[in-house]
């Protein structure tokens, strides 16, 4: 063994210790409500593909024809032969869907996250980052030479006494739209007063909110009618929309300019491959048509979460799709995970490092393709182990 090797395997069996080895299960269909996973039909709990698009006929056949009309790749970034008609679609499509005056594309939201702060912030600058956010909005700030300021997550006071220090040229408050491990929805109302106090601008991430948070799936500016207010979105198409691959930053037509000029993972990485955007374009369609995808996904969020509270389970958040089942005892959750699966319920236990010591949870994500005798087969297999494991 050579001596990377030999360090790396007793890192890797130092992580195998602690517990906090992750090990992939393989999924052996399409990404759906129903899957199969170590040769058997579980009922997927687990995915990020809150409106069903993942596998939606309408966006494979839209790939499907992308392929045919405008190839499989690009062979190239933007600047050089990487643009073509749909890639200015889509970025109008994103746009319009915002309320934004321009969007740039990127290969993933972890990417635009990655290109954003560095290209426009400078050392005379400052951004504040609630504790909470996202490992790529921690990256692009590490990158960037403004100085750096954390707040206690959706802590407003705290944000407001972190503003009072600075007297940057730009202050850039960043945050998640939705906090992904806690199902909760930012204060972006608040954070926009406060911003404007402070002659702030205000970066949202939102990942898990395009396409299905606010009354026409606009995220969670608009959950809080301040969509118009909010400075910089960035966003995924790997989630709601699609689920795919690649990312997005809207904002003014002066920061994405510049994003153009001089963001490093959109100048330095190719172009997004045709039948992804073709298929992100699709989606943007089936999501201002309203094909009631929106309203099934929140029925199905709301009698999920007060079916699960009725058999007696404790869980965070209020509305969104994101439902965290509070254990508390990381082994205890695990083992809940297991029994589930075995009866055919596949979800996903989180516990230390990825959530607080003692706060470990269950996370069961709802889509709008789930029906109704899912949601009741599961709360009732939830109830069935809750009470075997003495949790409820
Ligand atoms: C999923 C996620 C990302 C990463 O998005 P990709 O497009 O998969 O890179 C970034 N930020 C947040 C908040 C996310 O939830």
């Amino acid at each position: 063994m050579k001596k990377i090797d030999r360090i790396l395997n007793s890192e890797l069996e130092k992580i195998k210790n602690q517990g906090t080895y992750k090990s992939e299960r393989i999924i052996e269909t399409a990404q759906k409500a129903e899957i199969n996973v170590l040769g058997k039909k579980v009922l997927n709990f687990c995915a990020n593909n809150y409106l069903g698009l993942a596998n939606n006929p309408e966006i494979r056949k839209a790939a499907i024809t992308a392929i045919e009309e405008w190839g499989f790749g690009l062979g190239s970034v933007r600047f050089i032969c990487g643009t073509q008609t749909i890639h200015k679609e889509l970025e109008e499509a994103v746009s319009n869907f915002l309320q934004k005056e321009d969007t740039i594309l990127y290969s993933s939201c972890f990417d635009a996250n990655g290109g954003l702060f560095e290209t426009i912030l400078s050392k005379e600058d400052a951004v504040f980052s609630d504790e909470l956010n996202h490992a790529s909005i921690i990256d692009g700030i590490r990158l960037c030479k403004a100085a750096k300021y954390r707040y206690k997550n959706c802590d407003m006071v705290d944000l407001e006494n972190q503003l009072k220090k600075s007297s940057a040229r730009i202050k850039l408050i960043a945050t998640d739209g939705v906090f992904s491990m806690d199902g909760t929805i930012a204060p972006i109302d608040k954070i926009i007063k406060i911003a404007a106090k402070y002659d702030a601008l205000v970066m949202v991430d939102d990942c898990h909110a395009t396409g299905f948070i606010g009354s026409t799936g606009k995220g969670s500016g608009e959950h809080h009618n301040v969509l118009n207010k909010v400075d910089i979105i960035t966003s995924t198409f790997g989630k709601a929309l699609g689920g795919a691959s690649g990312g997005f930053v809207s904002a003014s037509s002066n920061i994405i300019e510049t994003l153009r000029q001089k963001s490093r993972p959109y100048l330095f990485s190719n172009s997004l491959a045709p039948t992804l955007v073709v298929a992100c374009l699709k989606a943007f369609e089936i999501i201002n048509n309203d094909t009631g995808l929106i309203s099934k996904l929140h029925d199905n969020t709301n009698y999920f979460r007060q079916k699960i509270l009725e058999v007696g389970f404790e869980i965070k958040g209020n509305s969104h799709p994101i439902v965290p089942i509070m254990i508390y005892d990381a082994k205890k959750t695990v083992a809940l995970s297991e029994m589930l699966l075995e009866k055919n319920i596949y979800v996903i236990p989180f516990s230390f490092p990825v959530v607080p010591k003692n706060q470990a949870r269950i996370r069961v994500q709802l889509s709008s393709i789930h029906n109704r005798k899912q949601l009741d087969y599961a709360i009732e297999a939830f109830h069935d182990c809750g009470k075997t494991l003495n949790i409820i």
